[in-house]
């Protein structure tokens, strides 16, 4: 049955891969010997960041990790500093950037520890919402190509305003983790590709940093949604929204408003989902705002 597949391959992949044994979190890799962005994101485990230094070279060298183009900036006017994204279902141990430089080209190793993420169980009234129906999967499948190609979006040479982000949204708890492995109507499903605030629907989301609008939609499971490009594959997507203040093209100032919270899509009730994706590997978007919990 085809749809059956499709579920198989749009919902399961990423959650069955890694997470299905959770190991217990072993000893922190020592952290880089970078100056302050570097300690404050470096999280090297699925789901998180590493940051490696690079040297001082006169230019940027090009870094590139699972095929995708990697986030390289000066830090304190000094060192170069590589910001990888890890995906999620990266299994712990040894992994690898590929570097290019006037050198030629080198691997650069780095580990990743391991982390727990835990479970979720979600009720959803709505059944098609758990198990699309064959026209939905048209849908989604459509979204999803669209969205990708947003995530994997590199614009080169342009350094993000700033890689310690600003919360989107004013106060609110944070309601659902990064990482958590989900169970609709006890369906397994992806898991959380992002970090929930509850909020009140309407609460203006702000930029966490200046970008360009790529992307945005009203989508089967996202809702209203705005994806935000910070510059070398550095991107927030803020999805559910009640309304969209932007469009396609738009370059918004740090701080300015996108949107408006909302419960629209795949959501129990109104809150903000907020992802952070670097070189197309959506990562822990708490690691940005000082609330990462290892
Ligand atoms: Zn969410």
């Amino acid at each position: 049955m085809p749809a059956r597949r499709d579920m198989l391959r749009l919902g399961l992949a990423a959650a069955a891969v890694g997470l299905a044994l959770p190991v217990r979190a072993r000893q922190a890799p020592p952290a880089p010997s970078g100056g302050f962005i570097s300690r404050k994101l470096n999280a090297p485990v699925p789901g998180g960041v590493a940051v490696l230094s690079l040297g001082d070279a006169a230019t940027a060298p090009e870094a590139s990790y699972r095929d995708r183009r990697v986030l390289v900036v000066r830090e304190a006017g000094r060192q170069w500093i590589a910001v990888v994204g890890i995906p999620l279902a990266v299994k712990p141990g040894p992994q690898g950037i590929t570097l290019r430089d006037a050198a030629g080209a080198r691997q650069l190793p780095f580990t990743v520890g391991a982390k727990d993420y835990v479970a979720q169980h979600i009720t959803l009234k709505n059944p098609r919402q758990v198990n699309p129906n064959p026209d939905d999967m048209r849908r989604i499948e459509r979204e999803m190509a669209e969205q990708s190609a947003a995530y994997r979006a590199y614009r080169a040479g342009v350094t993000p305003s700033n890689l310690l982000l600003d919360r989107p949204v004013k106060g609110g708890r944070l309601s659902s983790p990064f990482g958590l492995r989900r169970f609709f109507n006890g369906e397994e499903r992806n898991p959380h590709s992002g970090l929930d605030f509850a909020v009140p629907a309407g609460t203006p989301i702000k930029a966490p940093a200046a970008g360009v609008v790529s992307l945005v939609g009203d989508y089967f499971f996202n809702g209203k949604t705005v994806f935000l490009d910070h510059g070398q594959g550095f991107v927030s997507m803020f999805c559910h929204m009640s309304a969209i203040d932007v469009k396609v093209g738009d370059t918004v100032p740090r701080g300015g408003v996108v949107g408006r919270v909302g419960a629209t899509g795949r959501a129990t009730g109104p809150h903000l989902h907020w992802n952070v994706s670097l070189n197309d590997a959506r990562v822990d978007p708490a690691i940005f705002i000082g609330a990462f919990k290892p």
